[in-house]
């Protein structure tokens, strides 16, 4: 699109060919979406029958090529050598299929290209990206005049919060003078020992170590012990730590377990601890009534963090931190003092995050919020539910499944062949079921008939499967008892060559 211009620049493409091009692309996207559920989830493919597929190990090619070639053979190859959690029978970690206006928004977000990093460089998206923050608070019941931005994941906006929480409570000017400052305290942060990851890359990239984190034990429902946590918080202040941050659950990504997020957010209160609520993968469920009472408590927290591209089916990436105090934000993150407290001042986002230039992110997020409505939203959530709760009642029907846990969207269960049932107190028999469900699982992820993950329950290994899929159906949930249990006994049968028990 280069006008009369005499420059003819390698990247520019006139009109009619971007047209042209784009028009045949949204062909074969629309064609690959409506074929998607007829296909295997994923193609048991090595790295290097990937690689080889499109000559991945080339060198950087000196000379261009024609973009029609170029993107026919990518979308082709994309089509055939990918795993596609868009497929109603993906059902591994919490990734959601992308909302097809979520597609398109991605597409128009990129033409227009704002860097939302700053008002004036992104006016319109600015204040989409605002309103798409204040929707987000308002679906869960958070406050909406809360602080808040957009980022890549749960794991950045949990991020934010904890530094977030970091500036307020360290009791010194810690951007400036570091986590230890002059003062010889100790941060700690607790959470229980069911928490994401994040909280270990928190506190090892916000500066305090691994070693500040106070794991708190769980209940037999994996569920925070609040007289736990309150015994160890006591315990560090008269030790002279400074407990800055408490992290509470609202969904946990092994098994949807919640935290009694109302009694972590009166111990807080009550010891002047920020209180933060991981809702990355549960917090929108807040928004149906299916949800457990104690998630809807996340409204009482300092902060929240929610994961759009899971329960919002947006497409990868999207995360957002609440912040209640949108100062809060700006003391963490901003480096010009925060005096401009003019009615209608405009938001900078560099100021409310780690991030300079920023992308639109937050465009596919709100088309899929008008698209749908907060009560389309209720309803696919509630319905994603229904359909876990479905899974778990077929598989507790089934001879040769165990039931394990089920919460919010998620049901574990694990093979366990029936000859077997009667022995399951013999530890020779428990270390066999772990062993054939770890090679069930794999062999599973690369079936192509479903995809699920697995997770440690008990101390047992178990198959997890999690629904934030709008295009999952009743049909999809009750065959999956039986695709495990045939390729479990074919499993069963290779670890158990002689068919006896083991002893
Ligand atoms: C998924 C998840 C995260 C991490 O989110 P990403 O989007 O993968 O960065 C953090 N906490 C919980 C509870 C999650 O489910």
């Amino acid at each position: 699109m280069n006008g009369d211009s005499d420059r003819h620049a390698p990247l520019a493409m006139d009109a009619a060919t971007f047209r042209e091009l784009g028009h045949r692309l949204v062909d074969q996207v629309a064609g690959f979406l409506e074929s998607l559920p007829l296909g295997p989830v994923t193609r048991d493919e090595s790295p290097l029958v990937v690689r080889d597929a499109l000559d991945l190990i080339g060198p950087l090619p000196q000379l261009g090529m024609d973009p029609a070639a170029l993107l026919e053979q990518t979308a082709q190859f994309l089509f055939s050598n990918s795993l596609f959690n868009g497929h109603p029978r993906f059902f591994g970690y919490i990734t959601a299929p992308p909302a097809p206006i979520g597609i398109l928004g991605d597409f128009l977000a990129a033409a227009v290209n704002p860097n939302v990093g700053a008002w004036t460089l992104s006016p319109a998206a600015t204040e989409i990206e605002s309103q798409t923050v204040r929707w987000i608070a308002e679906l869960i019941g958070y406050p909406v005049d809360c602080g808040g931005l957009l980022l890549s994941g749960g794991n950045m906006a949990n991020f934010v919060c904890f530094l977030a929480a970091r500036t307020a409570k360290a009791g010194w000017d810690v951007r400036e003078r570091g986590v230890s400052g002059d003062s010889g305290h100790r941060l700690r942060v607790y959470c229980s020992g069911e928490t994401h990851t994040w909280i270990q890359k928190a506190a090892d990239l916000g500066g305090l170590g691994t070693e500040s984190i106070r794991w708190i034990a769980t209940d037999g429902k994996l569920r925070m012990d609040v007289a736990a946590l309150r015994h160890q918080i006591e315990a560090d202040t008269a030790g002279g730590d400074v407990p800055f941050l408490v992290v509470g659950t609202a969904g946990s990504v092994s098994t949807g377990a919640v935290d009694p997020l109302p009694e972590i957010s009166a111990l807080c209160k009550e010891y002047g601890i920020w209180f933060h609520v991981d809702g990355a993968y549960g917090g929108f469920a807040a928004a149906v009534p299916q949800a457990p009472d104690d998630l809807r408590a996340l409204s009482q927290a300092d902060s929240v963090a929610v994961d759009p591209h899971k329960w919002l089916y947006a497409p990868l990436e999207a995360g957002c931190a609440l912040v209640r105090d949108p100062e809060a934000l700006r003391a963490a993150f901003a480096y010009h003092p925060p005096y401009y407290h003019f009615e209608e001042r405009v938001t900078n986002y560099v100021d409310y995050g780690p991030q300079n230039s920023r992308g639109f992110r937050a465009l596919k997020v709100w088309l899929a919020l008008k698209h749908a409505g907060a009560a389309g939203y209720r309803k696919m959530i509630a319905d994603d539910i229904r359909l876990s709760q479905a899974m778990a009642q077929a598989v507790s029907r089934h001879a040769d499944l165990q039931l394990m846990t089920q919460d919010l969207s998620i049901t574990t269960f694990r093979f366990v062949p029936r000859d077997l049932r009667t022995n399951l107190t013999k530890p020779q028999v428990e270390l066999h079921l772990d062993a054939l469900n770890r090679e069930l699982v794999d062999r599973l992820q690369r079936g192509g008939e479903t995809f699920v993950s697995n997770a440690v329950v008990s101390g047992h290994y178990v198959l997890r499967a999690c629904i934030v899929n709008f295009h999952t159906a009743q049909t999809d949930v009750e065959a999956v008892p039986d695709i495990v249990a045939r390729i479990g006994h074919m499993v069963d049968a290779e670890l158990r060559p002689t068919n006896s028990q083991p002893e």
